[in-house]
């Protein structure tokens, strides 16, 4: 039995893992629950999940959750703050974290569950982006494993050679393959394109909130839905796929495939080119990551490639989706500065959900916030979150300046 503590539970990646724990109640149990303040959805799962262990991370919806789990009679623990994610993530309750907290609220209880040796699934690509480096740093430490939940990294790890048995990584992340001794030539990320692909610079400039959370294929959250508009979540995700598989931005390739049902590719010398195909479901990595190295139903329907009929492939526009070019200036110039990107783009994009930014003004913002924070070496903790809320003042500034 793997005991599951899921953060961001009622999320749309907790909703999927909770789906597919409810599925297998003989392999799964979710252990812990942890969400920000939705305390009217976090009482209802904890009533039909019965965890040990609820987590509000705002410490004013304490009282609230303590009242409808009496109300409810789910009997948990319950904690809050900040401090109590850590608790969630590290505590002797689990086994495998499933990180689904948004952005960089994710980051510290990431690296206590990835310190602690749990099997981390990482869907919060906030925080490898920011701390790729004490990431990997903390899994070697702790002994865990790391498998992706990020459907693009998931097919990726899917499809590179020699995936060691658990018991053979007691000391090394799962997803880490060494690329050229695997004769990996390239990555290469497919992108839905979001949906605003094929538009140019002047159809984006009244653009919605609504418009920008519309994806055609994936339903998500609201903030991975605008960073889908923009590019950028492509751009987080060539810089996972940076630290997650060691790979130089020169081998990690982005093409557009408006269908989403190539979910990635990896290329070898020899010319092989290995995809992993399926329905965009999040419920197939998370059901892969969970049984990893086994397989169990995920609740996907099967793929009707006769209903799909075609695969189209196009090149990004770089010039029109700025972000995406932005990504890989950050990860060439390496230390602080992809801290400085995701913390600009967070601002950036929750003043835009906000309606105090136009949708042009996301890449603005971050270009410009990139060109007046400095670099520093990403080598500790303090370094890191120092970066992360120098960028998010002068975003703040250059926001209120548009
Ligand atoms: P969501 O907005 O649906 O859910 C976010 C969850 O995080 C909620 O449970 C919320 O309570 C919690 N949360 C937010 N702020 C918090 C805070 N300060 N402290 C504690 N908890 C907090 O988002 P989502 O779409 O589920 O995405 C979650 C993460 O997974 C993101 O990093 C996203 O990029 C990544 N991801 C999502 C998808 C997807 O299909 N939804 C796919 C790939 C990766
Ligand atoms: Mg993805």
């Amino acid at each position: 039995m793997k005991r599951v503590a899921i953060l961001g539970a009622t999320g749309s990646i907790g909703a999927s893992t909770l789906d597919v724990v409810a599925r297998h109640p003989d392999r799964f149990r979710a252990t812990a629950l942890a969400a920000h303040r939705n305390v009217d959805a976090l009482a209802e799962l904890c009533a039909r999940f019965r965890p040990e262990l609820a987590v509000i991370a705002d410490p004013a919806c304490e009282d609230a959750l303590h009242e409808r789990l009496a109300a409810n009679g789910a009997g948990c623990r319950v904690l809050a703050g900040a401090q109590a994610l850590i608790e969630a993530a590290a505590g002797a309750h689990c086994d495998v974290v499933v990180a689904a907290i948004v952005g960089a609220a994710g980051l510290q209880s990431t690296l206590a569950a990835a310190h602690a040796g749990k099997r981390l699934l990482l869907a919060n690509k906030e925080a490898i982006v920011m701390a790729g480096g004490l990431l990997a740093a903390a899994l070697e430490r702790g002994g865990g494993e790391l498998l992706p939940l990020d459907s693009e990294h998931n097919a990726v790890f899917q499809c590179l050679p020699r995936q060691p048995r658990a018991a053979d990584v007691a000391h090394a992340p799962a997803a880490r393959t060494d690329l050229a001794a695997a004769g990996v030539r390239r990555i290469v990320l497919t992108a839905s394109g979001g949906p605003f692909r094929g538009r140019t610079r002047a159809d984006l400039a009244g653009i919605t909130p609504a418009q920008a959370c519309a994806h055609p294929n994936w339903s998500m959250g609201r903030k991975i839905s605008v960073d889908s508009a923009t590019l950028m979540n492509k751009g987080l995700e060539v810089i996972e796929a940076h630290h997650l598989f060691d790979a130089a931005p020169e081998r990690i390739e982005v093409v557009v495939h408006p269908q989403s049902i190539v979910h990635s590719m990896v290329e070898y010398v020899d010319g092989s080119v290995l995809a992993q195909l399926g329905n965009p479901d999040m419920r197939t990595a998370i059901a892969y990551a969970l049984a990893w190295p086994e397989r169990v139903d995920a609740g996907v329907a099967t793929l009707d490639l006769l209903k799909t009929a075609r695969l189209d492939f196009e090149a990004p526009d770089l010039a029109t989706f700025r972000c995406l070019a932005l990504a890989y200036e950050a990860l060439r110039a390496g230390g602080t500065t992809t801290t400085v990107l995701n913390a600009a783009n967070e601002e950036a994009v929750a003043a835009f959900l906000d309606e105090r930014l136009p949708f042009l003004g996301i890449a603005e913002t971050i270009e410009r916030c990139l060109d007046a924070v400095d670099s520093a070496p990403a080598t500790t903790l303090e370094t890191i979150l120092d970066a992360d809320l120098t960028a998010r003042r002068e975003a703040r500034r250059i926001i209120a300046s548009l």
